[in-house]
């Protein structure tokens, strides 16, 4: 029992972060809006990793790692079909 306690513990340690990561970045979206100006985010580059960076008219900037643009065709988090 104490195990499983333990293991539950530990994949929570591992998973809150990229839950509230991917939280935090959902909210940054903001529907592909800038949350400071509501501007529409326009990507400007990706990195080898795949994080996407957006900005806006204003200057405002963000990166993620999520790509909240193509929810359907390329984003590995929505894929059901294995
Ligand atoms: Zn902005």
């Amino acid at each position: 029992m104490i195990s499983l306690i333990a293991f539950i513990v530990a994949l929570l340690i591992l998973v809150l972060p990229l839950l509230l990561q991917y939280l935090s970045e959902r909210q940054s979206w903001n529907n592909g809006k800038c949350p400071a100006c509501g501007e529409p985010w326009e990507c400007f580059d990706m990195t080898s990793q795949g994080d996407l960076g957006y900005k806006c008219k204003n200057g405002h900037f963000m990166w993620m790692s999520y790509n909240f643009e193509k929810p359907h065709s390329e984003n590995k988090l929505y894929k059901k079909e294995s």
